[in-house]
């Protein structure tokens, strides 16, 4: 088992380290990871310039390699070829904060496992969510021996084709981690405001500021197994048809057909 670990963050995060170091008690392990922080950067191919990789040293002192791409760039790299021995499995992470509902579509912790999907691997995306702000480095140790748990039943039953796994894990002491459900996707309460500033000449810009999102804790979701102390593990999919919309929209009016 050759396993690719990547994640949003950039290659000094230790939610990465952990991870890695985990995922070595049950593969081979090879880190590729960007050289910068790309969270909140969605799913990236980057087609416009030259992608640079370049070996380094995590900071337990192993072997990683990093590169200017975004997180999807860097498994696009590695499951095109860049490592000679074949990838079976992507996990990315482990991101600082969950990643819950819609926000799946702006994480680059999860795009990067949409990417081994999409090129017909088993991928898994791990986040953990403090339930309030925490002082000081957080302790991945929990969530990095939960995503090594999950993979070795990813290992073992395998996932359907196209699918990859969204693991979110609350930021509490190991005893406290009430299980593991499996969940659909929920929703996601976003906060966001527009603020308008005027920069010194006079002209204004804008950041996209406000609250941080919370979420709507229905049972059965992701945001309603956090929120009762439950890991969430969420498989999805990379079809966004509307299947509801589409039989709807069968009985609209589209004139002739060929
Ligand atoms: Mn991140």
């Amino acid at each position: 088992m050759h396993i690719l670990v990547t994640n949003d963050d950039g290659i000094t995060a230790p939610g990465l380290l952990a991870l890695a170091q985990e995922m070595r008690k049950i593969g081979q392990v090879s880190v590729l990871a960007p050289d910068r922080n790309w969270s909140a950067s969605g799913h990236v191919k980057t087609l416009d310039r030259p992608l640079r990789v370049r070996e380094t040293l995590l900071a337990d002192g192993t072997p990683a390699f990093t590169s200017d791409g975004a997180p999807s760039d860097c498994v696009a790299l590695a499951l095109l070829g860049l490592f000679s021995e074949k990838i079976d499995m992507v996990v990315s992470g482990i991101n600082p904060n969950g990643n819950f509902g819609h926000d799946v579509t702006y994480s680059g912790t999860v795009t990067a496992a949409m990417e081994g999907a999409i090129a017909g691997l088993p991928s898994i995306a791990v986040s953990v969510e403090p339930n309030e702000p925490v002082i000081g480095p957080l302790d991945y140790g929990p969530t990095a021996r939960i995503a090594r748990r999950v993979a070795e039943q990813v290992i073992a039953h395998g996932l359907p084709e196209r699918t990859l796994l969204n693991v979110n894990v609350p930021y509490l002491p190991e005893d406290q981690i009430r299980g593991i459900l499996v969940t659909r996707m929920g929703l996601r309460i976003y906060r966001d405001l527009l603020v308008r500033r005027e920069d010194p000449r006079g002209r204004p810009y804008y950041w996209i500021g406000g609250e941080a999102p919370t979420g709507v804790p229905d049972e059965g979701t992701d945001f309603g197994a956090f929120s009762r102390g439950y890991v969430s593990v969420t498989p999805l999919q990379l079809d966004l048809t509307s299947y509801t919309a589409l039989e709807a929209m069968e009985s609209w009016d589209w004139g002739e057909r060929a």
